[in-house]
């Protein structure tokens, strides 16, 4: 079968690939809807170290095709919405703690698509637990809101839970790509007071305000931190979406002590975080850092499809490109690669009738 991923660092095309194989406890899936996302192209330029022959693709909605003689919930014909992150959920460590990094042995060890096996951008691809990882496509859910959900949405809204945003909270959200724009619109959910939101792009800012920003702060006019303790002083909540490794220390210069700093951000394996102790309060500030990635597993994604179904959000919005077929995943993987100014994320429709 055909995929499209990374030959090896910076090389990437299609790829010539056996169609996987059901385990037990497995599901393989057609896709029928895709998204590029901007972390398919850090890895492909090596963001998350050497990789070699891995088809790339985390966001899907999906047809089943078969499923393994342990599957339940799940048969063939089936169109479901796959989480980005699949959990190994028989994992006692991950059964006490949660959906992501709970895997104590491994980090990110529930995030395999791309990271430790094939990803969706294949003709065929595997899901692991299918019982406890896939979701029905709820009816009254369109595909592109579903598939908004499984990485944009849970991982934008991930920023505002570790922000712990309260009512009347003043937030700043650093970014305000795709899933700088789910933590506004998650922010505003939460009950947040002002929402400051950083970022340039014409239409991501109007974007941004229709999701709830109150105030757009520009990173190329002027320091943000002067601008932002300008316009309001020090602030509750910053959740990073965006930016570089400086981004840390201008999240700690705005934050207030007992605030807390929530990253989702993913940052070059070669970048380092070099923060003066009295931006941190002599470390007496009680300032929380926290930092993490896409919840997944069907629990997680049934609650953000909840959200869609009751008109709460519209992720939908996002996605302003739109190809259609499996051949213009290529087409649509270069566009997130190269990120023209318009941009805010592509998604691929695939009809394999
Ligand atoms: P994106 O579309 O590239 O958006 C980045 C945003 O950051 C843009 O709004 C950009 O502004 C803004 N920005 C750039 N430089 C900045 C600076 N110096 N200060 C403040 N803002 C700045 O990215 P995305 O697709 O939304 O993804 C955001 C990040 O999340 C990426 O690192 C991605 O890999 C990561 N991610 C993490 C997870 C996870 O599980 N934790 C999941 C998915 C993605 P402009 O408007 O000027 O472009
Ligand atoms: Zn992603």
């Amino acid at each position: 079968m055909k995929g499209y991923g990374m030959f090896n660092v910076g090389n990437h095309g299609w790829l010539e690939k056996e169609k996987p194989t059901a385990g037990p406890l497995d599901a393989i899936l057609r896709p029928i809807a895709v998204a590029p996302c901007s972390s398919d192209t850090h890895v492909m330029h090596g963001g998350a170290g050497p990789k070699e022959n891995r088809i790339l693709g985390h966001e899907a909605v999906a047809q089943v095709v078969e499923v393994g003689n342990l599957v339940r919930k799940f048969k063939a014909g089936d169109t479901v919405v796959v989480p980005c992150c699949t959990p190994d959920w028989d994992e006692v460590s991950l059964q006490k703690k949660g959906s992501n990094n709970a895997h104590d042995s491994e980090l990110m060890k529930s995030f395999k698509l791309v990271s430790s096996m094939d990803g969706v951008f294949a003709e065929y691809f595997k899901i692991n637990h299918a019982d406890a990882n896939l979701v029905l496509l709820p009816e009254g859910v369109s595909v592109d809101a579903a598939l908004m959900s499984v990485d944009m949405m849970s991982t934008g809204f991930y920023g505002v839970e570790m922000a712990d945003v309260q009512f009347g909270d003043t937030v700043v959200v650093f970014g305000i790509g795709p899933v700088g724009l789910m933590a506004v619109a998650g922010a505003r959910l939460r009950g947040a007071g002002r929402i400051i939101a950083i970022g340039t792009r014409p239409n991501c800012v109007e974007l941004a305000k229709e999701y709830g920003a109150t105030d757009i702060v520009s990173y190329k006019e002027g320091d943000i931190v002067e601008q932002i303790l300008a316009m309001e002083g020090k602030v509750d909540c910053v959740i990073i979406a965006g930016g570089n490794a400086g981004s840390m220390n201008q999240a700690l210069s705005i934050t207030k002590p007992n605030g807390t700093i929530a990253n989702v951000n993913f940052y070059d394996a070669t970048e380092s975080f070099q923060i003066p102790v009295l931006l941190w309060g002599l470390g007496m500030s009680d300032i929380k850092i926290r930092g993490g990635f896409c919840p997944g597993g069907a629990y997680r994604i049934e609650k953000m499809l909840s959200l869609i179904k009751n008109d709460r959000v519209h992720p939908e919005k996002l996605l302003n490109y739109k190809f259609e077929g499996f051949d213009k995943i290529k087409d649509a993987f270069i566009l997130m690669d190269e990120k023209p100014r318009d941009l805010i994320k592509p998604v691929v429709h695939i009809n394999w009738d």
